[in-house]
C-alpha cells in the first residue's frame, strides 16, 4: 500500500452500552495515512468512544475496524500502532519529565541507551529540551499537555489520537497548542485523529471533518466543505453562525423564506419544502425600498471587526455581521446574493411511535389510554354482539396480532414543565434555531426521541412532558 493507503478503516461500527444505550450507530470512516481528521460534535454524541474503539480500549458491538487493510478489531490495545492523548493528561506526578516519557518503554524493557535517545528526541519535538528532571508540578497547563504528547510520540505510533487535548488550557494557550499541534503533524507525517466540541479549533487544525450528533455521523468533508455546504440543519448550525429558516420553493431558482421570495442558485424542484441557510456575514442590509425583505433593527453589538445587528422581520430574525452599524429601531432592507443563499431539502421530522392494545382492547400508549377506538383505527370495521371484530372485507381480525403506528407532527405536540401533564417525559438533547421557532430533540425515558417545534426558548438538559392531542395523531394499523 502506498503513501495514499487507507491507515484505518471504520466498517458500520456500533457500540451498545452494557445498559442498552446506543452511543454509536453504524459508523463508517476512512483515513487515509498521514491525514489529520477531527471527530466534532456537542458533548456526549460519541466521540470519545469512537477513539476508544479505535484505540482498542473498548469492543464494538458491531463492525469491524481495520488498519492497513487487517482486521484489528478485536487487538488488544497494546498490540496496535496507536497512542492517545487525553485531554486529562494523567502525567504520574511523583516521576520527573523524563521518567514519566521513558515509562512505557521501560515497561517494553527497551535498553536505556535507546530509551534516552528516544526522550531527547521526542523533547525537542515538544520544544521542551532540557526539561528532563523538572518535576510535573513546575509545569504550566500547556507544557504539562506537551509532555503528554511527547510520552505518546515516544513510542512512534502510525496514529495518534487526541482526545479533546487542549479542552483544559486557556484560550491564548489553546490557540498557541493548536498551531504547534498542526506543525508537529506536518513534520512527523503519522496520522491524527482529533476530538473536540469546538467548531472552530475543527476548521483551522484538520484535514478532513467528521461531524457527529447523536452517535451519527452527519457530515464528512473538508472545512471548506462542511462550513460552506452543511448537509443538514444540525451541521449548518453546529458550524458557524448561521441563520436557518423553513421554506418552499416558489418556482425555478427562487425560494421564500424569512418572509420574502429570494432567488437562489440551487435548483430544487417547485413546490418543495426546504430549509435555507444564510451565514450572517452574507447578508447586505440596504435601505428599506431596495430590500427583499424589510425589517426592523432589535439589537447591534459590537465585536470588535463588526457589528451583530439582529434584525426582526415578521416572525423571523435575521442576524447581520455588518461593518457598519444601525440604529435600533430602524427599518432596514435585506438582500442575500443568491449564491449566499444554501437550500436543503427539507428533512421530514415526522414523528413516529408504537400504541399496545391493553386487554380491554383499548389502545394504550406509555401506560396512558388513547380516547380513540379500534373501529376508528381500522376503516370500515365492525364488530358483532359477540365482540368479534371484523374488517371492512368480513375477514376477523385478531387484535392482539396486529401493532398500531401512530404518527405526529413536530407541530403538534406541546410541552410543558409540568411533566406529568405529558404522555410521555423526557429531556431536550437538541435544540435548533429555525428562524421563528426552536426546534427540539426530546430525549424521552421510554428511549425514543421526539422532535418538537415550539416558538419559546427553553434550555438543554430541561425535564419536559409532551402534550399529544389524539386527534393531532394518525394512526396506522400494522397487521
Ligand atoms: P463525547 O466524547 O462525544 O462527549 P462519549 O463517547 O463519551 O461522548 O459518550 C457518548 C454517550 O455514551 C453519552 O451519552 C454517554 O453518557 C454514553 N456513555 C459513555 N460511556 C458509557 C458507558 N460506559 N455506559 C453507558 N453509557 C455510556
Ligand atoms: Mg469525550
Amino acid at each position: 500500500m502506498g503513501e495514499a493507503g487507507n491507515s484505518i478503516e471504520l466498517k458500520h461500527i456500533t457500540k451498545q452500552y452494557e445498559d442498552g444505550f446506543t452511543a454509536v450507530s453504524d459508523f463508517n470512516l476512512e483515513v487515509k495515512r498521514g491525514e489529520f481528521v477531527t471527530f466534532l460534535g456537542p458533548s456526549g454524541c460519541g466521540k470519545t468512544t469512537t477513539l476508544r474503539m479505535i484505540a482498542g480500549f473498548d469492543l464494538p458491538t458491531e463492525g469491524e475496524i481495520l488498519l492497513d487493510g487487517k482486521s484489528i478489531t478485536n487487538l488488544p490495545p497494546n498490540k496496535r500502532p496507536i497512542n492517545t492523548v487525553f485531554q486529562r493528561y494523567a502525567l504520574f506526578p511523583h516521576m520527573n519529565i523524563y521518567e514519566n516519557i521513558a515509562f512505557g518503554l521501560k515497561q517494553k524493557k527497551t535498553p536505556a541507551d535507546v530509551i534516552a535517545k528516544k526522550v531527547k528526541k521526542v523533547l525537542t519535538l515538544v520544544d521542551l529540551e532540557g526539561f528532563e528532571k523538572r518535576r510535573v508540578s513546575t509545569l504550566s497547563g500547556g507544557q504539562q499537555q506537551r509532555v503528554a504528547i511527547a510520552r505518546a510520540l515516544v513510542n512512534e505510533p502510525e496514529i495518534l489520537l487526541l482526545d479533546e487535548p487542549l479542552g483544559a488550557l486557556d484560550l491564548k494557550m489553546r490557540k498557541e497548542m493548536q498551531l504547534e499541534l498542526k506543525a508537529m503533524h506536518e513534520k512527523l507525517g503519522i496520522t491524527f485523529i482529533y476530538v473536540t466540541h469546538d467548531q472552530e479549533e475543527a476548521l483551522t487544525m484538520s484535514d478532513k471533518i467528521v461531524v457527529m450528533s447523536e452517535g451519527r455521523m452527519q457530515q464528512i468533508g473538508t472545512p471548506e466543505d462542511i462550513y460552506n455546504e452543511p448537509v443538514n440543519a444540525f451541521v449548518a448550525d453546529f458550524i458557524g453562525e448561521s441563520n436557518i429558516f423553513n421554506g418552499i420553493m416558489t418556482g425555478k431558482l427562487k425560494a421564500r423564506f424569512c418572509g420574502g421570495e429570494f432567488e437562489c442558485v440551487d435548483d430544487v424542484e417547485e413546490g418543495t419544502h426546504i430549509t435555507a441557510v444564510v451565514r450572517p456575514e452574507d447578508v447586505l442590509l440596504t435601505a428599506p425600498e431596495e430590500g427583499i425583505i424589510q425589517g426592523v433593527v432589535s439589537s447591534v453589538i459590537f465585536k470588535g471587526m463588526h457589528y451583530e445587528i439582529t434584525v426582526i422581520c415578521g416572525k423571523n430574525e435575521m442576524v447581520v455581521q455588518s461593518v457598519k452599524t444601525a440604529q435600533i429601531g430602524s427599518t432596514v432592507g435585506i438582500q442575500v446574493e443568491p449564491d449566499n443563499i444554501h437550500i436543503m431539502i427539507a428533512e421530514d421530522h415526522t414523528n413516529i411511535f408504537y400504541a399496545e392494545w391493553n386487554k380491554n382492547q383499548k389502545l394504550e400508549y406509555n401506560g396512558t389510554k388513547l380516547d380513540t377506538s379500534v373501529t376508528k383505527i381500522i376503516k370500515g370495521s365492525r364488530r358483532d354482539a359477540d365482540g368479534t371484530l371484523y374488517d371492512e372485507n368480513g375477514e376477523v381480525v385478531d387484535i392482539d396480532k396486529t401493532k398500531v403506528v401512530i404518527t405526529i407532527q413536530p407541530d403538534d405536540i406541546e410541552m410543558t414543565d409540568n411533566v406529568e401533564e405529558g404522555l410521555v417525559e423526557g429531556y431536550i438533547s437538541n435544540l435548533i434555531y429555525k428562524g421563528d421557532h426552536y426546534s427540539y430533540v426530546i430525549h424521552s425515558d421510554l428511549g425514543q426521541d421526539f422532535i418538537v417545534n415550539d416558538e419559546n426558548l427553553w434550555n438543554m438538559g430541561d425535564q419536559v412532558g409532551l402534550i399529544m392531542p389524539v386527534d393531532k395523531m394518525t394512526f396506522t394499523l400494522k397487521r
